[in-house]
């Protein structure tokens, strides 16, 4: 565990803040092996054999194909647990897109990624969330994600033992929606600018949270 100590730029960072509101992926957990490599396997266990940098490729696109999608919703960025779900399985399915058996990898998969083996801490987000809490800060974590978040809350360093977990398909709502940030307010009890949070995606986290009147910091 790294020595948690506040240096000045740290101690000017969390001033006037009651709660350090932490993104999830790419922030304080990252998957291992990653995406590319665990679509491979899940896909060669269907007998279908894809080569990784082709499968980045295509998750790439796949993914901002459902981004843009969400952002096409009325109103935009609403989400829940069965769109959560439904932009997984159409991820798969544009990866894997001439293959019949996307069922399968798709079931492996939502399992994968279920499982607390698939992922690992961001020593960079460690070092700040130990940092909040030696300043003695509430933490709390807010993503985009799905039903699979709290379970994982449980067993994943270093979210384990924060216990105030929020994921967009509860919520209603998915960064970067002013609506998202709103309903952490909510429930946390706490007016925007009690509020930082620490994100990696300059777009969905720092931009979306500032635009909300949240203070927001890069985790790298
Ligand atoms: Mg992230």
């Amino acid at each position: 565990m790294a020595t948690a100590t506040l240096d000045a730029r740290t101690t000017d960072l969390f001033r006037g803040v009651h709660t350090v509101v932490f993104d999830v992926v790419g922030t304080l957990i990252e998957p291992t092996p990653s995406v590319a490599r665990a679509y491979q396997i899940a896909g060669r266990r269907q007998g279908v054999e894809l080569a990784e940098p082709e499968i980045a490729r295509r998750f790439s696109q796949a993914w901002a194909r459902q981004e843009a999608a969400d952002a096409a919703a009325r109103p935009a960025f609403s989400t829940s647990q069965q769109r959560e779900h439904d932009r997984w399985r159409l991820i798969v399915e544009e990866v894997f897109e001439w293959v019949p058996q996307t069922a399968a990898i798709f079931a492996e998969l939502w399992d994968h990624f279920g499982r607390p083996e698939a992922w690992q801490p961001v020593p960079a987000g460690c070092r700040l969330l130990e940092s909040a809490r030696a300043a003695g800060l509430e933490v709390a974590v807010a993503s985009n994600f799905d039903e699979r978040l709290k379970p994982l809350a449980n067993l994943v360093e270093p979210l384990v033992g924060i216990d105030r977990v929020f994921a967009s398909s509860e919520l209603g709502w998915r960064k970067p929606a002013a609506a998202f940030f709103q309903a952490v307010e909510i429930r946390l009890g706490r007016r925007p600018d009690e509020l930082l949070l620490i994100g990696d995606d300059p777009r969905l986290d720092l931009s979306a949270a500032r635009a909300a009147g949240w203070r927001a910091v890069g985790v790298g």
